[in-house]
C-alpha cells in the first residue's frame, strides 16, 4: 500500500467512526426527547453536548408553563361549577359546548351527551323562543320548568363567536315575593275597611247639621274602627319586633304570677260568659322575654274567650312535663276543622273572617304567637273538634325551664 492509499484509508476510517458517533448522539437525542417525562439530558460529547443543555434548558421552561396553564384551566372549571349560578357555554349557533353542574341541574343537561345540541332543544318554553328572537339579552328572563321550579335566565355574549347561558333557581325568591305581595295586600285591605268607615261617619257629621247627641252617637260608632286600627298596627309591630329582634334574654319569667295576671284579664274579656280555670301544677318558672312570653300566652287565652260560646269552659294549665314543662288552654268552644289546623299560625289565616273581626282579631295572634315561641324553642300543639272545643299546648324544652326557687345566674 502506498503512503497516499495509507492517508485515505485512515481519512475514511476516522470519517466512519465520526458519524458512527454523529448518528448515536442523533438516536440519543430522538429517544430523550420522545420521553414526555422530562428525564436529564444524557451524558454527549462535544458540540452535542451543548445541543443537549439548550434544548433541556428549553424543554423545562416549557414543561413548567404547560402545568401552569393546565392548573389554570382545572381552576378555572372548578369555580365554574362551584358556581351557584348554571353556566352553559354555547357557540355562535347557540349549541351546547360545555355547561357546569347547577346548568345540569336546571336545564336536565348532560354536557358529554349534548354537545353540539342546539340549547333551543333543552329550553322549549315558548317564552325562550322569543327571548331569543327578539335579541335583547340586557333583559332577564324568568321561565317555570316542568318540576315546578322558577328559573331566571341571561345569555351574555362573552366572544365574537359565544354565549354563556347563565341560569338561577329563583324559587325560593319568587315565593317570598309573593309572600310580601300577599301580606301588602292583606295589611291595606285590613286597614281600609275601617278607614272607609270612620271616613264616611267624618263625611256625615262635616256634611250634615247634626244635633250633638248624633254626633255623639255616630263618634261611639267611630271608636271600635279607630280601635280595630290601632290593634292591627300594635300587631304588625310587635310580628316585626319579633321578626327582628336579637334573641331573647336569659332572664328568670315568674310563671304563677304572669298567669294569675292573664287569667284576670281574660275574666274582663269573658265579662263572666265563661267559667276559667287556673291550674299550676309544680313550681317551674321560664328563662326568656317576659313580655314574649306573655304575649304568646295571652293570644291563647284570648283566642279561647272569644272562640267559645256563652257558658263554655276554659281551663288555663301550667305544669312540668316529661321534656320540660307544658302551658296549655282548653276552651269548649266551637273547634276547628283539621284541615285549617297546620295553617292557622299563617298571618291573616282565620278559619271564620266574620266571627274573628266580630271578636276583635287581626287574624295575626297565632302568627304571634309562634314566632314567640319559636324564640325560646317552644313548639305549639292544637288538637280541636270541631263543636266540642280546642286544646292548644305549648311545650318547653327542659333547658327553658328554671326551679321557682332557683336564680338565675347572673
Ligand atoms: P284572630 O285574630 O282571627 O283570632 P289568630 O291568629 O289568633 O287570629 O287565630 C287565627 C284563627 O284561628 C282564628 O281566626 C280562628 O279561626 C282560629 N282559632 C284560634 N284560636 C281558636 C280557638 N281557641 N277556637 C277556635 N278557633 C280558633
Amino acid at each position: 500500500m502506498s503512503t497516499l492509499e495509507l492517508v485515505l484509508a485512515v481519512a475514511v476510517a476516522a470519517l466512519a467512526w465520526a458519524l458512527v458517533r454523529q448518528l448515536r448522539e442523533r438516536a440519543k437525542l430522538r429517544r430523550w426527547v420522545s420521553q414526555s417525562r422530562l428525564p436529564d439530558a444524557p451524558e454527549a460529547e462535544g458540540a452535542w453536548g451543548d445541543v443537549f443543555n439548550l434544548l433541556q434548558r428549553h424543554r423545562r421552561a416549557n414543561l413548567g408553563s404547560h402545568r401552569r396553564l393546565a392548573r389554570l384551566i382545572v381552576r378555572s372549571r372548578r369555580a365554574a361549577q362551584a358556581l351557584p349560578y348554571g353556566v352553559s357555554v354555547l357557540d355562535a349557533k347557540m349549541r351546547l359546548d360545555w355547561c357546569n353542574r347547577a346548568a345540569r341541574e336546571h336545564l336536565a343537561l348532560d354536557p358529554e351527551r349534548d354537545r353540539g345540541e342546539s340549547i333551543a332543544n333543552f329550553v322549549r318554553q315558548p317564552e325562550f323562543a322569543a327571548y331569543l328572537e327578539a335579541g335583547d339579552f340586557a333583559q332577564l328572563l324568568r321561565l317555570r320548568t316542568a318540576g315546578g321550579q322558577t328559573l331566571s335566565l341571561q345569555l351574555v355574549a362573552y366572544d365574537e363567536d359565544a354565549w354563556l347561558l347563565l341560569t338561577q333557581d329563583v324559587t325560593g325568591v319568587e315565593r317570598v315575593e309573593a309572600m310580601r305581595r300577599d301580606f301588602v295586600a292583606n295589611v291595606s285591605h285590613e286597614l281600609r275597611t275601617p278607614l272607609t268607615v270612620l271616613s264616611g261617619f267624618l263625611e256625615t257629621i262635616q256634611d250634615l247639621k247634626l244635633d250633638a247627641q248624633r254626633v255623639r252617637d255616630y263618634v261611639t260608632l267611630m271608636r271600635p274602627q279607630a280601635e280595630r286600627m290601632r290593634r292591627l298596627i300594635e300587631d304588625l309591630l310587635t310580628l316585626s319586633t319579633l321578626e327582628h329582634a336579637p334573641p331573647p334574654p336569659e332572664a328568670r319569667v315568674a310563671v304563677r304570677p304572669l298567669l294569675e295576671r292573664i287569667r284576670a284579664e281574660a275574666e274582663v274579656l269573658s265579662a263572666g260568659r265563661h267559667r276559667i280555670a287556673l291550674e299550676i301544677a309544680g313550681a317551674q318558672d321560664l328563662s326568656g322575654a317576659e313580655s314574649e312570653i306573655a304575649s304568646a300566652f295571652a293570644n291563647l287565652v284570648s283566642n279561647a274567650v272569644r272562640y267559645t260560646p256563652d257558658g263554655g269552659a276554659i281551663r288555663i294549665a301550667w305544669r312540668a312535663s316529661p321534656e320540660g314543662a307544658e302551658f296549655s288552654v282548653e276552651d269548649s268552644g266551637i273547634g276547628i276543622e283539621p284541615e285549617h289546623i297546620p295553617r292557622l299560625t299563617e298571618r291573616f289565616y282565620r278559619v271564620d273572617r266574620g266571627r274573628s273581626r266580630d271578636t276583635g282579631g287581626t287574624g295575626l295572634g297565632l302568627a304571634i304567637v309562634k314566632h314567640a315561641l319559636s324564640r325560646h324553642e317552644a313548639t305549639l300543639a292544637v288538637e280541636s273538634t270541631p263543636g266540642k272545643g280546642s286544646i292548644f299546648r305549648v311545650r318547653f324544652p327542659a333547658a327553658r325551664v328554671l326551679a321557682a326557687t332557683q336564680m338565675v345566674p347572673g
